[in-house]
């Protein structure tokens, strides 16, 4: 006698807890995978910020929080999302000038996909309060792997200072030789080194300062020394650290 799908669901545990099994191939009996059902990809999304708009004055002010997060980032999640759509359509196309659009398409996805979960990092890496030094683990890793905070500090600094044109500066834990670098990333997605998990991000486009403090980026980046969430970037080293156990 056939299981049930409860008792199947069941035995499965956690990992079968989205509703249907997924029909591998049309026209076929529906597979079971003996994971259990996937859950579907999810969509991107604009999450709210988590603090107001003008949580960060006067390091950084209200009207460019909004247009940043209203305006840039909803641009971002828009772009990425139609270049999941695109690529999907492509695929299912199969036709050589459909086919052809994958190049551009794998820009937008990258372009887009790396502007949200670049801000969707950033966000939270500051609050309210913020600033002043890591603490407890995350503090004795900055001080191993950059000397001190202050060998961090000056590095960070300089590494958004000089990225060409617009981009970002990024700690981050680099799991291959399990230890903390800093990395910058010219626009969205170039210059990046792949496996790291990002830690802490500064956004040094433009559209992140210019209304303040116009030419003068490096002004900007000391005053996101005033606005670090610090908890927050050692809970984020504490989930990049499980990749390595
Ligand atoms: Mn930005």
């Amino acid at each position: 006698m056939q299981p049930t799908r409860r008792e199947m669901l069941g035995s499965l545990g956690a990992l079968a807890t989205a509703g249907g099994w997924i029909a591998l191939n049309a026209g076929e009996a529906a597979a079971q995978p003996a994971g259990g059902a996937l859950p579907a990809a999810k969509e991107y999304v604009l999450p709210p910020l988590p603090y107001a708009y003008d949580a960060l004055e006067p390091y950084i002010d209200k009207e460019t929080m909004m247009l940043h997060h209203d305006k840039h980032e909803a641009a971002y999640v828009k772009g990425v999302n139609e270049a999941i759509a695109g690529l999907a359509a492509a695929r299912q196309s199969g036709k050589p000038e459909d086919i052809a659009k994958v190049r551009a398409l794998t820009d937008s996805l990258a372009f887009n996909g790396s502007g949200v979960i670049l801000h969707d990092i950033f966000w939270p890496n500051m609050k309210k309060g913020g600033g002043g030094e890591p603490k407890g683990d995350l503090a004795r890793y900055v001080a191993r792997d950059f000397g001190s905070f202050s060998g961090f500090q000056a590095q960070f600094n300089e590494a958004g200072l000089k990225v060409q044109g617009s981009g970002w500066a990024i700690l981050a834990w680099e799991p291959l030789a399990a230890r903390l670098v800093v990395l910058g990333a010219e626009k969205h997605q170039n210059v990046t080194m792949w496996g790291c998990v990002p830690l802490l991000v500064l956004d040094v486009w433009e559209h992140a300062y210019y209304l303040k403090y116009q030419n003068k980026r490096a002004d900007y980046i000391q005053a996101f020394g005033k606005v670090v969430n610090w908890d927050n970037v050692a809970e984020r080293l504490n989930g990049a650290m499980k990749l390595t156990a």
